[in-house]
């Protein structure tokens, strides 16, 4: 089957609990979430990789009005979550939902604060799906 570097792939590859971008064979970028072409070299191929898991808060958003899928999971106005940017190790950035984190005291959470990836299953039955997250390392 060909690889397409698609959100559905990366999506299966969380599912299997794996943070993968596409990296271009030509000039070694890893792309996350991936593309199917390298903007820089659209002739070259993509591979996958596993990345690191590992990053830091570049910013966060505390979410009171919470969209259909996170109202089913339980969050909303009574039960707010976090939901970030992660500057990975490897310096892509990626939006995620924090885990871990005070969210009745958003100035305790703290920019460039240390994180690792983890994944959250959500739904149930054929509509379980794994999504990107990520806590405090
Ligand atoms: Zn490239």
């Amino acid at each position: 089957m060909a690889e397409l570097f698609t959100a559905t792939e990366f999506n299966q590859h969380l599912a299997e609990h794996k943070l993968m971008g596409a990296r271009c064979a030509a000039c070694g970028e890893i792309h996350v979430p991936p593309r199917p072409i390298c903007p820089e070299c659209p002739e070259a191929e993509m591979t996958w990789e596993e990345l690191s898991g590992e990053g830091k808060l570049a910013a966060f958003t505390v979410v009171h009005i919470a969209p259909t899928m996170m109202l089913d999971a339980g969050y909303g106005r009574k039960n707010p979550y976090c939901t970030g940017v992660v500057e990975l190790a490897e310096g892509q950035r990626i939006s995620a939902q924090i885990l871990g984190v005070d969210v009745s005291d958003p100035a305790s959470i703290a920019i460039g604060a240390p994180l690792k990836v983890a994944f959250v299953e959500r739904g149930e039955g054929d509509e379980q799906k794994t999504y990107l997250a990520f806590e405090p390392a």
